[in-house]
């Protein structure tokens, strides 16, 4: 018998679900582990208040007097809650988090010891973090990259560290991490989107970008995890038959959750609510074991921030419950993967949300600006988009008639369609009368209020519009939410700043009413991005052959979708809106490229040692018990023995056949993965994408036929009926 296969199920069939005491109201217990305005005014001065309210609202520097008062009062704060170290928490360009912990323990030289952090320790830090990847910015014996606070994001204890959010730069300026072009891009869809809102509204004084994510996972038994060196190694699993049962039924979709995965959810929800992430939903997925949860939405470096802390405390909490969490996007052939779906808007400082149609015609031109200047900027940087949501584990999903296409494309529903269908007729320069109030009365003005039941139809579409918000489907569950949110932030910034030069330019030059040059650029604005809206189904093989002919492009690949993210056009918008050099943006390209080539050169060696190492013995071991069944039989029966003998007969060769087949695929995809190693950037990464990885299907399937054949007793994987269904 197999013993690592059925300890592990023994140890998963005996769980019970870890009992979960929730004492305080959600309410209550909401933030209690923030450095939030509600603590910063019950420790602060007024003077050291003011100046993070200004840092955080108006961008305004803090002075090193201040610091040293906020970092008193942090610290206060901290050792209030039996806080014992701090770390600057950041978010290196491997996509999750980082932290280096210090004691606020000093001694004082006199056999006595106090706890200390001043201004210093709060504003910078240096980590020596120099092995994390740095796409060539940061030589390493240089070695200094510096973690410098954030104050927009505020401070959080989680267990007994104090975590200081921080931008991570090198000591030459460059950003190493995904959190400063991000804070970046926010700075650049703040002056562009105010500079548009004064044509509307003079009060404006300031717009933030909202992001609420939807994050999908599937919880998998750690017992059973630990048993599949795929999972542990890769995320996913590299093979495994497909289960009798999968997903067919439907039966899991808004199901009841499990009594296991409620506890599970309640803790976590629990750790979440102390450090005020606001969770709101949580429900089954469509896969069996999968699973979602949502927040209410936030200003967007805080929700992107809270989206990396809660992959943290899920994978932490998990440990709790003898859960192991997967974020990978295709963790099972065959059954759904998971995906994270971006919410984004546009809010004001006037409290408008500038995605959301209005009451009166004005407001609704307002909601029309921002809402076509959006898809006229995903339509002139759809690649880039692409490219901003590409991973080697994303790949698996995009395309795979589940998930949104490789394709992005925007939907807006037939209503907002129509509007814009009329738009298209209005007049060239300057409106008649009529024409306005024909505008105003009968195609702006009926815009509905409420949009939200007619616009939630369309699931294929990468790029949605819901009603008040735009929808980015296509990210990948693992994925950092920067990347994309910088990307969509930086174009969308870009595109308005155009829009303004344009209607100022109609009005100066041309003389025309402010509304009737918005009217006017927003027209060729309709009829210059018209290919990327499509209202049909993202899934379907028509719409691949209709975007080709419309030029939209569909990059199937990582290694093909990451090349718009170095392209002349991207470091000419990143540069043009101060997001990133072309040093920083190149950089990003290189260490993207780099991680995928990794993460495939890592699966080829997990999946050759399974194949050979525990799936071939196994089946000879089998095979072997079928040939003495056989000579045995032979004893038996002399001559006559075939008669008896065929299945096993055939069994045996089936096995050998099999065998060949892994061995043969094993030996070739190591000869190729040594020729990609020999290759560099673009260049390997074509090799491991095109050449290494197609070698894993072949693999996989002579290992999931020898699952079918083998003995269940022998077999040392766990099941994908026993990954799926046991809870
Ligand atoms: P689903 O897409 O599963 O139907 P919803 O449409 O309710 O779910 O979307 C839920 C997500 O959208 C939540 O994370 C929520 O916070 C976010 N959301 C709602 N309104 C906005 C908004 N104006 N800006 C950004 N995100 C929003
Ligand atoms: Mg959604």
């Amino acid at each position: 018998m197999s013993t690592i296969r059925f300890n592990a199920l023994k140890e998963a069939l005996k769980r019970v679900p870890v009992e979960i005491k929730e004492e305080e109201r959600k309410s209550e217990a909401f933030g209690k582990n923030v450095f939030n305005e509600h603590s910063m005014r019950q420790f602060m001065t007024k003077e050291a208040y003011q100046s993070v309210m200004d840092a955080i609202e108006f961008g305004k520097k803090i002075d090193r007097k201040v610091a040293d008062q906020v970092a008193a009062a942090m610290k206060d704060w901290a050792l209030s809650k039996n806080a014992t170290h701090y770390t600057h928490w950041f978010q290196p360009l491997t996509g999750a988090t980082a932290e280096k912990h210090d004691a606020f323990f000093e001694t004082m030289g006199n056999g006595r010891a106090m706890e200390k952090f001043g201004g210093g320790e709060l504003v910078q830090q240096e980590p020596d973090a120099s092995s994390f990847p740095n796409g060539g910015i940061r030589n390493t014996f240089e070695a200094r990259g510096y973690t410098a606070w954030d104050p927009t994001s505020p401070a959080f204890i989680y267990g007994t560290t104090l975590c200081i959010p921080t931008i991570f730069v090198a000591y030459t300026g460059e950003a190493l991490d995904n959190k400063t072009p991000l804070l970046r891009a926010l700075q650049a869809i703040d002056s562009s989107a105010t500079a548009v809102c004064k044509y509307f509204d003079k009060n404006v004084t300031k717009v933030n970008a909202s992001l609420g994510w939807e994050q999908e996972y599937f919880l998998v038994d750690a017992a059973l995890a630990i048993s599949r060196p795929d999972i542990n190694l890769t995320g996913r699993t590299l093979l495994g038959h497909s289960p009798a049962k999968g997903q067919q039924l439907d039966d899991h979709y808004f199901g009841s959750i499990p009594r296991r995965v409620l506890s599970y959810m309640r803790d976590m929800e629990q750790e979440c609510m102390l450090l005020g992430i606001p969770v709101k939903t949580r429900h089954n997925e469509v896969a069996p074991n999968q699973y979602e949860l949502a927040p209410i939405f936030e200003e967007a470096n805080l929700a992107v921030d809270h989206n990396s802390l809660l992959m943290d405390v899920m994978e932490r909490v998990a440990q709790k419950h003898n859960f192991r969490v997967l974020f990978h996007e295709k963790p099972f052939a065959g059954i759904n993967g998971s995906g994270k779906h971006n919410n984004w808007s546009l809010a004001t400082s006037t409290g408008i949300n500038l995605l959301s149609p209005g009451k009166t015609p004005m407001k609704n031109l307002q909601f029309l600006t921002f809402f076509v200047n959006t898809i006229k900027a995903v339509h002139d940087y759809e690649e880039l988009i692409r490219a901003s949501i590409a991973s080697a584990s994303n790949d698996h999903r995009l395309g795979a008639n589940e998930a949104p296409p490789a394709i992005i494309s925007v939907f807006i529903g037939s209503q907002l369609s129509a509007v814009l269908d009329e738009l298209e007729n209005v007049t060239n320069g300057k409106l008649s009368p009529e024409e306005k109030t024909d505008l105003k009365l009968n195609i702006v003005g009926k815009i509905p209020e409420i949009l939200l039941d007619n616009t939630d139809r369309n699931r294929t579409s990468p790029f949605a519009f819901t009603g008040n918000k735009f929808e980015l489907r296509a990210v990948g569950s693992w994925s950092n939410c920067a990347g994309s949110m910088t990307v969509l932030n930086t174009i969308v910034a870009k595109q308005l700043k155009d829009f303004k030069v344009e209607v100022d330019a109609l009005i100066e030059k041309k003389k025309l009413k402010k509304d009737e040059a918005i009217f006017n650029v927003l027209r060729e604005y309709i009829k210059a991005s018209k290919k990327i809206r499509f209202e049909g189904n993202g899934y379907g093989d028509e719409w691949e052959v209709e975007a080709v002919k419309r030029g939209l492009s569909n990059n199937k690949t990582t290694p093909e979708a990451l090349k718009a993210k170095k392209s002349a056009k991207t470091i000419a918008l990143f540069e043009e809106m101060g997001v990133m050099s072309k040093i920083e943006t190149e950089a990003r390209h290189e260490i993207e490229l780099e991680e995928y080539i990794l993460r495939i050169q890592i699966e080829g060696r997990v999946l050759g040692d399974i194949a050979r190492n525990h799936v071939i013995p196994t089946a000879i071991k089998y095979q072997n018990t079928l040939i003495e069944n056989v000579s045995g039989l032979k004893n038996i029966f002399g001559a006559e023995f075939e008669a008896h003998a065929k299945e096993q007969m055939d069994l045996i060769k089936k096995i050998s056949m099999h065998i060949a087949g892994i061995n043969s695929k094993v030996e070739s995809m190591t000869e190729e993965r040594k020729k990609a190693n020999k290759l560099h950037g673009q260049e390997a990464a074509d090799a491991y994408c095109n050449i290494v990885k197609p070698c894993f299907d072949e693999i996989r399937y002579h290992c999931d036929k020898l699952e079918l054949l083998v003995d269940d007793e022998l077999w040392p994987l766990a099941k994908y009926r026993e990954l799926l269904f046991t809870r």
